[in-house]
């Protein structure tokens, strides 16, 4: 048996390697639900009685089983609960096909739904905003007609036909492509985590009126969506399941143990029986001898006999105790497994977290990362009414900027201008790309008029830095920008407006300036 205690690397025994495994695992789980936190509870309380492996069992059982129904818990929540905004999805971008589109962007739309059925919701909200962002962004010119009108304008083509194009930019939306944004916005509507946010998609939607305002619709419904995709269940269940399983193995384990438990009881009484035996034996030959020859002869005998027990007592258990070992080294490889599994889960979801907040061309956070902050920054405003200002910039005439030098010299000034704004800003301010050439701050501990300051600093640096493109040639840019701040009983919304319109007076006054809601 040393044999069996030296090949124990870490110098535990098993079993109090199957305690720390347990408390291990009953520490994992707090915090999930509070009937879960009790059994876990009273599992690590059972460990610290010293109780036995069988009572331990039937406490891991009853988690493994309650496990179970939590899991079932979940499932009926999320058929309830989640809407399938798949399906949903896969039926808007179907209406769409029904429009006027050019060939290559249904054959796009086509590729998208026949790949629908293997992608998750996120990856298919993702793939959708991607596709009908990169159509609906007009390329110079502000034409749209890469997405929209005719069919024999497969190649893109930025250059070419430019001073012939037709302005389809202020082309009217269809009514049947209303319709179905309509009944996509009816249908998200009426589940409780959509409500807020159709809302006010909604609105848009009925004001609807030219292709070119599609985009930032677009944009809030995959917003919306992408929130719900990210709801808490899902986390909940995968670590469920994680649990779950490890919690499997413990049984597994204890199970092993109890049997191994079993079979050396009965293998010690044998033995005793057997001893008991050739001890009775040798007392009577030797009350009853006559001659000590034979009497010698069957005394050795039975020596033979007492040693052979011993031996094969002694080898039941060493193979026993290999066995055992061999078994938890499996449990503790299997428990590795798992938690790799488990890191593996964290380090997806912080993937999927990254991707779903950020926007990819300027690495900046977007949209729905913002109205997370904002929900978050609104309602610690409201707690304890410090100082929160908002403000709002948009590239000054940056159609323009498209259309001389490009499409992707736009783009490279949009990630230069992010990078300046991303640098310019104090740590604790939030900032984001709001959708096209328009950007968002939130200013938290900062009144009117220290926002409108840091907010001019940040012009004069976006201004003062001629921002050099591909083609080797420098672009001077200008922002104009509104800055309002919350007030008394303002909702964000009331904010945000206030901040549009002192955006909109800045650019009315020449642009490449800050003007803010008192001013
Ligand atoms: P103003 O000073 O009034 O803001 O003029 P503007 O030209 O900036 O005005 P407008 O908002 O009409 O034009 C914005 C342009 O930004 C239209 C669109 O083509 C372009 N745009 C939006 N998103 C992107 C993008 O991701 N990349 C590039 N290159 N251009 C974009
Ligand atoms: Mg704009
Ligand atoms: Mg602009």
């Amino acid at each position: 048996m040393s044999s069996a205690n030296n090949s124990k690397s870490d110098g535990l025994s098993d079993e109090e390697q199957l305690k720390r495994f347990i408390l291990h695992v009953s520490h994992s789980g707090m915090g999930v639900d509070v009937q879960l936190d009790e059994l876990l509870r009273q599992l690590r309380a059972g460990l610290k009685k010293n109780e036995s492996i069988e009572e331990l069992k039937s406490k891991v059982d009853a988690i493994t089983s309650y496990l179970r129904v939590l899991e079932e818990k979940v499932e009926t929540l999320k058929e309830e609960s989640a809407p399938d905004a798949k399906q949903l999805i896969e039926n808007f971008l179907e209406s769409l096909l029904q429009e006027e589109l050019q060939r290559n962007v249904k054959s796009k739309l086509n590729k998208l739904l026949s790949k629908a059925p293997h992608m998750d919701e996120t990856e298919l909200i993702q793939a959708t905003s991607n596709l009908l962002g990169e159509h609906l962004t007009p390329k110079k010119g502000g034409r749209w007609s890469n997405l929209f009108g005719g069919g024999n304008n497969e190649e893109q083509d930025d250059d070419a036909e430019e001073d012939n194009a037709p302005i389809v930019q202020t082309m009217a939306v269809s009514s049947s492509l209303q319709d179905s944004l309509r009944r996509f916005i009816e249908q998200l509507s009426v589940i409780e985590a959509y409500k807020d946010a159709t809302e006010h998609i909604r609105k848009q939607v009925e004001l609807l009126a030219n292709y070119d305002e599609l985009v930032p619709i677009i944009e809030d419904i995959a917003s919306a969506l992408l929130e719900a995709a990210n709801q808490e269940h899902i986390q909940f269940e995968s670590f469920l399941k994680v649990l779950n399983k490890r919690l499997l193995h413990v049984a597994s384990y204890l199970n092993q143990a109890a049997v191994g438990h079993k079979d050396l009881t009965q293998d010690t009484v044998l033995l005793d029986k057997e001893l008991k035996e050739q001890v009775t034996f040798i007392q009577r030959e030797i009350s009853t001898a006559t001659e000590i020859g034979p009497l010698k002869q069957r005394v050795a005998a039975s020596f033979e006999t007492i040693f052979a027990s011993i031996e094969r007592f002694r080898m039941a258990q060493d193979t026993r105790v290999e066995a055992s070992l061999a078994e938890l080294d499996i449990v503790k490889e299997q428990l590795q497994v798992t938690e790799d599994e488990a890191v593996r889960l964290k380090e997806n979801l912080i993937e999927q977290r990254f991707r779903a907040h950020t926007d990819p061309l300027t690495q900046m956070p977007n949209r729905y990362a913002y109205n997370e902050r904002l929900t978050q920054e609104y309602s610690r405003w409201r707690r304890y009414r410090g100082a929160l200002s908002l403000a709002v910039g948009d590239l000054d005439f940056f159609k323009k900027i498209n259309d001389v030098h490009g499409h992707s010299a736009g783009d490279e000034v949009l990630r230069k201008v992010a990078e300046i704004i991303r640098e310019g800003v104090r740590e604790s301010d939030f900032a984001a790309r709001f959708g096209g050439e328009e950007f968002i701050l939130l200013m938290p501990e900062t009144g009117l008029v220290d926002a409108t300051k840091a907010i001019n600093k940040l012009r004069l640096l976006i201004n003062r830095q001629p921002i050099v493109v591909a083609d080797g040639e420098s672009i001077n840019v200008s922002m104009s920008f509104g800055v309002s701040e919350f007030e008394n009983s303002d909702t964000a919304q009331d904010v945000f407006n206030r901040a549009d319109k002192a955006l909109y007076r800045a650019k009315e006054k020449g642009r490449n300036q800050v003007c803010c809601e008192r001013a």
